[in-house]
């Protein structure tokens, strides 16, 4: 069987007008802003009139520790939302839109794979519908501002050391990692050192994904700490009066975009921030939006289930007052194996010993979401190669966890491949088993939820902060945002913050570098290990085999 690319396969979809998916979940045509034929945003009447409404279920899908063999969790995301929509359930999809940086750089893009993908997937990898545009310019719109306030005769007293806002594009560009800005005489303002992170790394992207609505997107953009002053007290975007005009920019950003996947079924795409200094899934407003409008919900969360889920419950989930009905852990075999010690080119080979070997990691994120007391199921997502005795070893160990794991086709046959899991889910979700509870509760310590999750989530034995650490967050406590939750940035590829760690390691500490105060978006960063909020482009980027065909297609995007 010779495959098909991603985007040979998402250019043959039949697709269909927006407004017939817009209807699917009740949205009327005049409710909806199109963006050209296949995409259109939600009008802010249209979310309003629905707040009374009962919500659907709500269906998070995380993974295993990410490995160089792949999970594929949106694959599984939009394959779980066409097999509901298959079994006759009336579900959506939420996903994450793309950053064009990684786009130009590694291969791989945001919106599925194989046949379960959404579509139009080259734009949606692209431009798509200016968002990550606008937060690009209102954040840069705050940079101006600051460096002009401090222009014409800094009142505030900012510090020009202690500037903290950067500036923000959305490409991998290590040219512009640290920068001296205003070079060139008196005209041009005072020089000072900065740098470029890339728009996703952006507060101004973590706010949008967390705001409940355009008034508290305002309200939390003013709460951005900007700078601080010689007498290190902290002046904020409001200070710099730049909130009202950055929220101007952001309005249409904020709607949710509204497309469909190969199987004509709905999808919002919205938001994407970094799952390392930020929380890593799409708007709060596409989740409730979509939790109004179908009776299932499926969302993904980025990285592995250590990260990326545990801010999905912690954060957003707690911000925004949502609860998860039921979880899916994605897991393959080949990640099964690598993760039981198989170097990458030797995946081919069946290994049942090292599937066995490599389970221990599932089994401990199978425990942390039960501890969490939400229920779980694991989907083993089929790769063409896997062996049957491979995927039963798979599930017998999940089973003697407690939980059960179904072999999912939905990368190779849509939908029709994953019916007998969105029964399942479907089935659980319904149940009303789950109990879920956040971790920690507001009124911890900053430095105990740290430990909290480090303990409870990565099994570490303890956190190590020095004196400056601990200090730091026994200040922002007493300036009262001490109620606020912790974003832990680490590698995503280990339980630890060594990325060569696969498996469940135990006896290990996790070291605090650094700890960043987010007040707008409302989270506490600790940094544990090193973090690239401006990536760079490898030695051949994607974007050398990137072009337009005789035909006017793109070639090379995936
Ligand atoms: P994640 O969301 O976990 O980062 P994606 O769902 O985006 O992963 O998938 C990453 C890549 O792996 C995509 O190019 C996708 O086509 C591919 N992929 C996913 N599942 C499979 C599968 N079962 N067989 C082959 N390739 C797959
Ligand atoms: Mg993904």
């Amino acid at each position: 069987m010779s495959h098909k690319t991603d985007i040979q396969i998402a250019r043959e979809a039949s697709k269909r007008p927006i407004q017939e998916i817009g209807a699917k979940l009740g949205i009327g045509a005049e409710d909806m802003l199109p963006y050209g034929h296949d995409k259109a945003k939600i009008s802010q009447e249209f979310i309003t009139s629905v707040q009374g409404r009962q919500n659907g279920k709500l269906i998070l899908v995380t993974a295993i520790n990410p490995t160089p063999a792949g999970e594929g969790k949106t694959t599984t995301t939009v394959g779980l939302g066409d097999g509901l929509n298959r079994i006759g359930k009336k579900a959506c999809i939420c996903i994450r839109e793309a950053s064009l940086g990684p786009n130009f750089g590694m291969k791989g893009g945001a919106a599925g794979g194989g046949y379960a993908q959404v579509v139009p997937m080259e734009e949606m990898n692209l431009h798509f519908t200016g968002d990550f545009h606008a937060i690009t310019s209102a954040h840069n719109l705050l940079s101006a501002m600051i460096d002009n306030h401090i222009y014409w005769g800094n009142t505030l007293d900012i510090d020009l050391r202690r500037v903290v806002w950067r500036r923000v594009l959305d490409m991998n560009d290590r040219a512009l990692r640290n920068v001296v800005t205003s070079l060139g005489g008196v005209a041009n303002g005072f020089p000072r050192e900065t740098g470029f992170d890339i728009t996703v790394a952006s507060e101004v992207m973590a706010i949008l994904c967390l705001a409940k609505d355009l008034a508290d997107l305002e309200k939390r953009l003013g709460d951005m700490i900007v700078a601080y002053t010689r007498d290190k007290a902290p002046v904020y975007a409001r200070d710099i009066k730049a909130d009202g005009a950055m929220t101007v920019l952001l309005k249409d950003a904020m709607q949710p975009n509204l497309v469909q996947t190969l199987e004509n079924n709905p999808a919002f795409v919205h938001g994407g921030p970094f799952a390392n200094i930020a929380h890593g899934c799409n708007s709060v407003i596409a989740t409730t939006t979509a939790l109004k409008l179908a009776d299932y919900v499926v969302t993904e969360a980025g990285f592995g289930a250590d990260l990326g889920a545990e801010k999905f419950l912690n954060i957003k989930c707690r911000k925004a007052g949502l609860s998860p009905d039921a979880v899916v852990i994605v897991a393959t075999v080949r990640a099964m194996k690598m993760n039981g010690g198989v170097a990458k080119g030797d995946l081919g080979a069946e290994n049942i010993a090292a599937v066995k070997a490599g389970c221990p990691n599932l089994g401990q994120h199978i425990a942390n979401i039960q501890g969490f007391g939400v229920p779980v199921l694991v989907a083993i997502n089929h790769f063409a190669g896997d062996s049957e005795a491979e995927v039963q070893a798979v599930k017998e160990y999940v089973a003697e966890q407690g939980a059960e794991a179904v072999l999912c086709k939905h990368w190779a046959d849509g939908g029709a491949g994953i019916e007998e899991m969105a029964q399942k889910v479907a089935d659980l979700a319904d149940s009303g088993v789950s109990r879920f509870k956040t971790l920690y509760p507001d009124e911890m310590p900053l430095f105990e939820k740290i430990e909290s999750i480090a303990k409870n989530i990565y099994h570490a034995d303890g956190v190590e902060a020095d004196g400056k650490i601990r200090a730091q967050l026994k200040e922002w406590e007493e300036q009262g945002y001490g109620h606020l939750p912790i974003c832990i940035a680490k590698t995503q590829y280990s339980f630890t913050t060594d990325p060569t760690q696969r498996g469940a390691p135990r006896g290990f500490t996790l070291p605090v570098r650094e700890v960043r105060l987010s007040a707008g978006a409302g989270f506490v960063v600790a940094i544990c290990g090193e973090i690239m909020t401006m990536p760079g482009l490898p030695r051949v980027p994607a974007s050398e085999s990137i072009r337009l065909n005789d035909e006017g297609l793109i070639e090379g995007l995936f």
